[in-house]
């Protein structure tokens, strides 16, 4: 039954900018607090290579995020820095090499019941400023395209978190060797998953 959602996994990568702020408990407490289970974790200084090729493991990365980019200027009235996404992607991706190779990052998988999408909402939206309150992104930091842009350096957002099941899986098997992944169990699943919540009493 690997397919019901409870075994769903996303990778999580604690940025430069998250252990500088001293928020490294903060931010495992919020994913596990949920209900998420850890089931891989391990802390690195990443190479400039392993980076971009994360961000490129999804060949539409690029128009993504420099349309993603153009609407963020256009809904606050703004003029974006250039009409053309991939031109927007080519200075991101160079800035983010650049900001994700400065220090040490913790790199994380956590398992459960739409794993992907809880962690998006829990983490909030790329850029902090326009983040909701109650959300990582929202509550820890206050970047924005405007400054960073401005500053011509990535939008400094704490944590990296998988957009979608597909992303995850090219993510998890990018950072992680099979065996740096664990399948176990945590009691706190009964009070999740179980269908009769057998075994409160007796
Ligand atoms: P997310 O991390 O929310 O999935 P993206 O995949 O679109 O966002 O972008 C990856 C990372 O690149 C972001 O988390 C952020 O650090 C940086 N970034 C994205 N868009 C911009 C931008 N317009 N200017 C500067 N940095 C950006
Ligand atoms: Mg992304």
């Amino acid at each position: 039954m690997k397919n019901h959602p409870k075994y769903e996994r996303t990778l999580v990568i604690i940025k430069p900018d998250g252990i500088q702020r001293s928020l490294i408990g903060e931010i495992f407490k919020r994913y596990e607090q949920i209900g998420l289970k850890l089931v891989g974790v391990k802390m690195m200084i990443p190479t400039a290579e392993l980076i971009e090729q994360h961000y490129t493991l999804d060949p539409e990365w690029r128009v993504k995020t420099g349309l993603k980019t153009i609407k963020g200027y256009v809904d606050k009235g703004q003029t974006p820095p250039h009409t053309d996404p991939l031109k927007i992607t080519g200075i991101i991706l160079k800035n983010l090499v650049e900001y994700m190779t400065k220090g040490p990052v913790i790199a994380m998988v956590w398992q459960g019941a739409h794993a992907v999408e809880i962690v998006r909402k829990v983490t909030g939206g790329t850029e902090p400023l326009s983040s909701p309150v109650g959300t990582i992104r929202g509550d820890y930091v206050l970047d924005s395209y405007r400054m960073s842009d401005t500053d011509n350096r990535a939008v400094r957002n704490l944590v990296h978190a998988s957009g979608s099941v597909k992303e995850a899986q090219d993510e998890i098997a990018h950072w992680f060797k099979k065996e740096e992944v664990f399948d176990y169990t945590v009691s706190a699943e009964q009070m999740l998953y179980d269908v009769n919540l057998d075994g409160i009493l007796g």
